[in-house]
């Protein structure tokens, strides 16, 4: 078997870098080790509008539920509202949106095997594992979508994130307050630095963590957060559908090396602020297919996926990771103090005109500008002062 561009993993990142080569003229090979798409789940399956039409999907079957805005609860269990301008987000179910982005590469040209493990590489060359049989498939350019563990990264040399933040998250009957309201629970007792979330959808919701790894598991943060009186008062019992997994913040200094580029959780393109990944690896997924088709037709090398993707997102990731560092850093006092420093009406409005999930940057600018810098400094800290 000979291609030009070999893309492991049918992740949301691999299956629009797959469509986008094989869209630009490349004969494009996608390989997943699963027997099918979207299995095992990893995912609260929250994206917001921009993030679906980024991934050139309109509201199929996969769509769960919609969400206009968040409550966010400080430790003291003050409750912040947050109000968007109509539906901002989607609760989606991973394995049918997975699906239908691998339709979308497969409907391009892009040829798909399922079962087939990616298990070494030489120059134009990747070994794989399929049926049990070992493989070679020729291959000019490789595409590493193969998740946070990316053994195609490993293989090449290439640096690693960060930091790996732990998750875990399961669903079961929840009456939530409202339906179209995401819950964000902080605290260090809660989630220490990062955030909780009860994600609502159909009478259900996704309840869930992720924390920085060092301390307590993140399954003992879980149980904690069950007995928290919002989540206690609204949560119905009766677990199913547990999640365990990595999220990769801060992205490697290197993301290509010889005929070899990662994207997505593989290069640690996920926003530090919320643990996302889907939004940003699509933007850089895309560049990567393309990119990939014009190196196997001669007309660019790899470092122009490298240059592309940090003018795209390399700045609202670098933001993002100071926030998430600055917010990271915070006792529960402060947590309580920034919550409520945000709680004005001013604030408020502010939020609902400049709140981006995808580019929280925008909205940060708008806070510092119309708040009170020198307390919002003292909050944060020095490294926000350099930001603007
Ligand atoms: C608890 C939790 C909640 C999350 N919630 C959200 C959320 O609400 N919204 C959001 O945007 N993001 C969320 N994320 C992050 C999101 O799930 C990832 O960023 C996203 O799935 C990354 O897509 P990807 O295609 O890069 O990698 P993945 O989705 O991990 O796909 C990688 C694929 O590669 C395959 N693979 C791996 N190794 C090989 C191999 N050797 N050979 C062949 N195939 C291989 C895997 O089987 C997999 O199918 C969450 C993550 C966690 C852990």
């Amino acid at each position: 078997m000979k291609y030009d561009v070999v893309v492991v993993g049918a992740g949301p990142a691999g299956a629009i870098a797959a469509k986008y080569a094989a869209r630009n003229g490349a004969r494009t090979l996608l390989i997943e080790e699963h027997a099918s798409i979207g299995s095992p789940v990893q995912c609260t399956g929250l994206i917001s509008t921009k993030a679906l039409a980024e991934c050139e999907m309109g509201e199929g079957n996969f769509v769960l539920a919609r969400l206009r805005g968040a409550f966010v609860y400080a430790p003291d269990c003050s409750e912040l509202t947050v109000t968007g301008k109509g539906v901002k987000a989607y609760v989606i179910d991973r394995k049918m949106f997975d699906r239908a982005l691998v339709e979308g590469s497969v409907d391009l040209g892009a040829d798909l095997l399922l079962k087939t493990r990616f298990i070494d590489m030489e120059k134009d060359k990747v070994s794989v594992r399929t049926d049990g049989e070992k493989k070679e498939i020729r291959a000019d350019t490789i595409i590493g979508a193969d998740g946070i563990q990316s053994s195609v990264g490993r293989m090449a040399g290439l640096p690693r994130c960060e930091k790996i933040l732990s998750g875990v998250q399961f669903e079961a009957p929840y009456a939530a307050k409202d339906p179209g309201y995401v819950e964000i629970f902080t605290g260090n007792n809660v989630a220490p630095g990062f955030f909780a979330w009860a994600v609502p959808f159909e009478g259900m919701a996704r309840i869930g963590l992720a924390k920085n790894q060092d301390g307590f598991s993140a399954l003992h943060y879980l149980e904690r957060l069950v007995k928290h009186p919002v989540v206690a008062s609204r949560y119905r019992g009766s677990r199913t559908e547990h999640v365990l997994g990595g999220i990769p913040l801060g992205a490697p200094d290197r993301t290509t090396k010889d005929n070899v580029m990662i994207v997505g959780d593989a290069a640690a393109q996920v926003k530090p602020t919320s643990g996302g990944g889907i939004y940003m690896g699509a933007v850089c997924a895309k560049i990567a297919g393309e990119v990939a088709a014009r190196a196997a037709r001669k007309e660019t090398g790899l470092e122009e996926y490298e240059k592309r993707w940090r003018s795209a997102v390399g700045r609202e990731l670098a933001i993002g990771m100071r926030i998430h560092k600055s917010l990271g850093k915070l006792s529960d006092g402060d947590l309580n103090e920034f919550i409520s420093f945000l709680n004005t009406q001013e604030m408020r409005e502010a939020i609902t005109e400049y709140g981006d999930m995808d580019h929280p940057s925008v909205l940060l600018q708008k806070i510092i500008s119309a708040g009170d810098k020198r307390r919002l400094i003292r909050l944060l800290g020095v490294a926000f002062r350099t930001l603007f």
